[in-house]
Parts: C-alpha cells; structure tokens; sequence
C-alpha cells in the first residue's frame, strides 16, 4: 500500500448537481421551505428522483432552497400551494435538458379549496359541503382571512398544512 500526502492535500473535489433530462426544477424557493415543497407534492415517492439543495446561496434573497424532480410536471393546483409558502419560487420545466418553460408562481387574491380553516366551528369545518376560502391579506409573509368565519391565518398555520 502506498500513501501519498499528495493525495491528503488534493483539493477535494466540488460535489456538483447534475443537471436534469426531464423534469421540474423549482428554484428561489424561500429557505428552508423545501420540505413543504415535498409535502405538497407528495414528495418523496418510489422511483422519482428528486435532488434538494436547501440554504443555497442566492443574490437576490440571501438564501434559499432548490428542488429538482426527474420525469414530473406540476399540476396548476400544486403551484398555486408553493405560492402560499414559497412566494419567489420559480418554476423551471426542463425537457431533453433544456429549459421549455419558465414562470413564476403567482399568489391570487383567493385561495380556494386549498387549505382548512383552523377554526373548528367555520362552517367549512362543519358537515356542510362548503369549500373553504380564504382571501389573501399579506403576501409576503403570506397572511389570509377566512371568508366564512373571518379567522386570521398566518405562515406557520399555513405551513403546519403542508
Ligand atoms: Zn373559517
């Protein structure tokens, strides 16, 4: 057996993402969110590949975390559940390791059927068949009113969902 200081010294090799054939990178999520994003997408499941990276560096927000997902697209309502918790998240579609379709996810000024109320006696909470809605007072952080009961609900209840 030979050993080599040379060896010990060598710069340790830049431990690199590789990127993707097919699939879904969603970027500038906000960080540490990145588990939500999971959540939501029913994250992880067997034979998806998915790479997160959390606390990544990012010129614009300080930090933030990136998910990629091998061979999966995003249904819209999906996207519309990572804008309540990940408001800067970008969307990044790949194909044939190209980038086909960029955008960035967009907060309404109504969610609907997307959350529970955490109130236990709003009507949506009731046997009633009411879709819960919530108005969206603040967007970052994001802050929404029940429609029905008028509940407040802020980011950690709303996380605490995903
Ligand atoms: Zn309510």
């Amino acid at each position: 057996m030979i050993s080599s200081m040379g060896h010990i010294m060598k710069k340790p090799k830049e431990l690199k993402v590789k990127p993707i054939k097919n699939g879904t990178v969603i970027d500038h999520i906000t960080a540490n969110k990145s588990l939500n994003v999971l959540n939501i997408l029913g994250l992880p499941s067997e034979k998806i590949k998915v790479t997160v990276a959390m606390n990544m560096q990012s010129s614009h927000m300080g930090s933030k975390d990136i998910v990629k997902i091998e061979n999966r697209e995003l249904e819209s309502s999906e996207v519309d559940q990572i804008a309540l918790i990940a408001p800067k998240a970008t969307i990044n579609i790949v194909r044939d390791y190209e980038i086909v379709g960029k955008g960035k996810v967009h907060l309404l000024n109504e969610v609907k059927g997307l959350l529970d109320c955490p109130n236990p006696n709003c009507i949506t909470n009731a046997l009633e068949p009411v879709v819960n809605r919530f108005y969206v007072i603040e967007k970052e952080p994001v802050i929404l009113r029940c429609h029905y009961c008028e509940r407040i609900m802020e980011e950690e209840e709303i996380e605490s969902q995903f």
